[in-house]
């Protein structure tokens, strides 16, 4: 097959052209269970009717003026946000990584503005990732992702993964920040447990750094809170979110108490496209569903729910799952067979699951699925799995 497309991407052969709640629909007319949602990306499933309609409604009104104007919908899902959370300052964006961007130049701003321009630099953590651009990658550390492109963002120092002697040790007069994902997505559905959540809050204290939390995958109801950081009960400085706010919409965010966003005065930073009136009328749509009364606890219950259904696949097939973590609908399978197989065995099973290091796949169903599509993805994932086990 030739593509004009980078092919950066090992793509499926699967075309899907319709998507309704946790179901995909693909051109050959099979129906596919899907537990990814564009990797975390749509919340609320595909095409849920309150979204439609807001976008529908704002496509017939505005769709883009520039940051050069007010704009309301990003002023009121601004201030939603803000409520809702630690934050006090929200700067959007159209993705992760530029969200990331943001957290990273805002926490330097803050030392230099506050007279150590030196503490520029942050630690981060082995398994990380935080998007694709040079600092981004950098930050990420993956000699995969770094390979090729030219010298190293500098100032990001990396520590093991929960070793946080190394994180205590590797601090120095220029450090500035940590930088750490409540629940690592990429690297295989690792959490920090609410006491190391706490640990962490500490260590910033005692010496003076921001805690820069990177929610992007995590964040948005995904655990069952509207932020992962709140089961700890601390207050992060930054934090960056993207792919649920927008429910499909590309839309990020940075979101800051005021003393963090100290330095990010007139003209320090900007964007053409981010928090445009489309982006941001859909964020706010998505915002009226995860902040209902009850949704969030809804969360939390089918997230039991489909725990417990996945530790049951353990028990029957332990020559396939080695284990299950994460937290409410950001689950992981870590696998005795090669993740890939699971992936590839899955589809065929019209079922969507993603791949992450660590030999593990993601279970990150749309947080509108329902008891009985839960039931379902267990019948295919026991089929998965069976086969699987038969194959060794
Ligand atoms: C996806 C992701 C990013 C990058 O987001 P993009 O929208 O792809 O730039 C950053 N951090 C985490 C934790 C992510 O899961």
């Amino acid at each position: 097959m030739t593509s004009p497309i980078l092919p950066t991407y090992a793509r499926a052969e699967v075309v899907f052209e319709t998507g309704e709640g946790v179901w995909l629909v693909a051109r050959d007319g099979k129906r596919y269970l899907d537990l990814g949602s564009g990797i975390a990306v749509n919340a609320l499933g595909h095409a849920h009717p309150r979204l439609v309609a807001a976008l529908t409604a704002q496509a017939e009104k505005l769709w883009h003026v520039s940051n050069l104007f007010q704009i309301p919908q990003a002023e009121q899902l601004a201030q939603r946000l803000v409520d809702a959370s630690f934050a006090d300052m929200v700067f959007f964006t159209n993705s992760g990584a530029e969200a990331l961007e943001a957290s990273i130049k805002m926490a330097r701003k803050y030392h230099a503005v506050s007279g150590h321009p030196e503490r520029f630099r942050i630690i981060t953590f082995e398994g990380a990732f935080h998007g694709r651009t040079l600092a981004t990658i950098a930050a990420g550390g993956q000699a995969k992702h770094l390979e090729g492109f030219g010298p190293k963002v500098e100032g990001f120092d990396q520590v093991p993964f929960g070793d946080w002697q190394a994180l205590a040790a590797a601090i120095t007069p220029e450090t500035g920040a940590i930088l750490i994902e409540p629940v690592q997505g990429e690297g295989g559905i690792r959490s920090v447990s609410p006491n190391d959540m706490r640990l962490l809050r500490r260590i910033a204290d005692d010496n003076g750094l921001l805690l820069i939390l990177d929610e992007v995958q995590s964040g948005v109801g995904r655990t069952g809170k509207l932020f992962a950081h709140e089961w700890s009960g601390i207050k992060p400085d930054i934090i960056a979110i993207a792919k649920g706010i927008g429910g499909g919409f590309p839309l990020g965010a940075c979101l800051a108490t005021r003393e963090a966003a100290k330095g990010m005065t007139l003209g320090t930073h900007g964007t053409t496209f981010g928090g445009n009136p489309l982006a941001t009328a859909v964020g706010n749509a998505v915002l009226d569903e995860i902040l209902a009364p009850g949704f969030l606890d809804g969360v939390q219950a089918k997230a039991g729910l489909l725990r417990q259904r996945l530790a049951q696949l353990k028990d029957t097939y332990p020559d396939v799952i080695e284990d299950v973590r994460g937290e409410g609908l950001m689950l992981g399978l870590k696998l005795k067979v090669q993740n890939t197989d699971f992936v590839k065995t899955a589809l065929a099973h019209q079922l969507v699951v993603i791949a992450a290091s660590d030999n593990v796949v993601r279970l990150l169903p749309a947080l509108t699925i329902s008891e009985a599509e839960i039931s379902e993805a267990f019948v295919r994932l026991n089929d998965v799995a069976a086969t699987l086990s038969a194959q060794k």
